[in-house]
């Protein structure tokens, strides 16, 4: 491909494999097929549903609105009343009372929201009107017929879907539910989910360093990364790199969980254990390798069905692949519907390096547009896996296909946004 080709959508179009490293649409594909839906289900009240992942779908129980209303304060009237100089107040109509009737010749106060009264069909606005003599008012103008009125169903018809099965919920999701008189959902059971980092040098974060130690960055991250997608996180587990160790604790996780997350020991240095434990658990691998920098070592595999999906230990490494495939395993097990993320359009603002072979995602920063509309973005030269500061002010990544021999000031790339 060219970087001027048209963005398939969604995908990156990075799709060259490299020796036996999977490339990064197949990596996806075949860890999704790891990953078995969420069946169970629960209810919860509304207002406790934000983030979860809807079982059921929401139908309007009525019509919305239910009946018709003015839209404005000011006064009912019949439409062929409108010419009369002045028109004598019969009356007020206020949102939360049966509707009134309007005798003929008059017109009504009237407040937004409240049921229109029998025999109105045109609501003035206030401002329209000026005080009359007596109790009464004058037309400024002359009224449009049907003016400020919501009429029954003009939102929403009872029966329709207004929140599909598979969507999560968010404050807008939970205020149409609320909306269509709502009060519980039935919504997928969150998917139990657990963490197991293993590295020698690895102390949790606020207890002192001995040396040659460094803070485990990645447990806090993916746990971070795992509630915020909706999980219940079962285990934050930390070890030593010692197979025995990591088998057993596997085999306990791979028991009371729906996904386990490992990060660490995923590469194939002497204390890199993970592939071989997962052998040795008769784990089959769907994914061993991706061609994509950073995050090569990138692991799926199930575990007596259980997925598990084996991040390297490098911090910035294992937030893209949490990115491209994590987000997408989880969401499908959570049995969200799948999220459709396309990558856009951008122009690089400087000359970057790109060693062709295997594709590269590389944190990216929005600066602003250019004179074509198009969005600038700033990033570093090259991406280094172990350095989390590069994606800290990013938003996404720009994607060097594998064959691309760098970047222009000005060329164009393919930006994936963060989730
Ligand atoms: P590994 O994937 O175990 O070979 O680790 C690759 C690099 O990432 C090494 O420099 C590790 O020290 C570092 N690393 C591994 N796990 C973590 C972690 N949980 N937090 C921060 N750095 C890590
Ligand atoms: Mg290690």
């Amino acid at each position: 491909m060219t970087l001027l080709d048209p963005i398939p959508a969604p995908g990156c179009g990075c799709d060259a494999e490299h020796g036996s490293l999977a490339s990064v649409p197949n990596a996806l594909a075949w860890a999704l097929a790891c990953v078995r839906p969420q069946t169970r289900t629960e209810c919860v009240p509304l207002h406790l549903a934000a983030g979860r992942v809807l079982a059921t779908a929401v139908r309007a129980q009525t019509d919305l609105p239910r009946f018709a209303c003015a839209a404005m304060d000011g006064y009912a009237l019949r439409f062929g009343d409108a010419q009369a100089a002045a028109l004598p107040v019969s009356g007020t109509a206020a949102a939360g009372q049966p509707p009134a009737t309007l005798r003929p010749g008059t017109a009504m106060r009237i407040f937004t929201g409240a049921p229109l009264p029998h025999g109105a069909d045109t609501v003035v606005m206030q401002e329209d009107t000026r005080p009359a003599t007596g109790n009464a008012i004058a037309l400024i103008s002359a009224p449009i017929r049907g003016a400020h009125i919501r009429l029954p169903g003009e939102d929403q018809r009872a029966g329709d879907v207004l929140i599909a099965e598979g969507q999560r919920l968010d404050a807008l999701a939970i205020g149409s539910c609320a909306g269509a008189g709502a009060g519980e959902l039935q919504v997928f059971c969150r998917p139990k989910v657990s963490v197991l980092v293993t590295g020698d040098e690895l102390t949790t974060a606020g207890s002192p360093l001995a040396e040659g130690a460094i803070w485990d960055v990645n447990g806090p991250m993916i746990s971070a990364a795992l509630t915020a997608a909706g999980c219940e996180l079962v285990d934050l587990i930390r070890l030593p790199d010692q197979p025995d160790l990591l088998r057993a604790t596997l085999f306990k996780l791979a028991r009371r969980n729906d996904m386990i997350v490992t990060s660490g020991g995923a590469s194939v240095g002497d204390r890199d254990h993970m592939a071989d434990v997962l052998a040795d658990l008769g784990a089959k691998s769907q994914v061993a390798g991706i061609a994509i920098k950073p995050g090569k070592p990138t692991t799926v595999a199930t575990i007596s069905g259980t997925p598990v999906l084996a991040l390297p230990g490098n911090p910035l490494a294992a937030f893209t692949l949490w990115q491209i495939l994590g987000r997408a395993m989880i969401a499908r097990l959570s049995g969200a519907m799948p999220e459709t993320t396309t990558c856009r359009h951008v122009r690089v603002t400087g000359p970057l390096r790109h060693t062709p072979g295997r594709c590269e995602y590389r944190p990216a920063h929005i600066v602003g547009y250019g004179p074509d509309g198009l969005e600038c973005v700033v990033c570093p030269d090259t991406t280094y896996s172990a350095r989390l500061s590069q994606a800290q002010a990013a938003d996404g990544f720009i994607l060097f296909p594998a064959d691309c021999e760098g970047l222009s000031q000005g060329d164009l790339a393919e930006f994936l946004p963060f989730q």
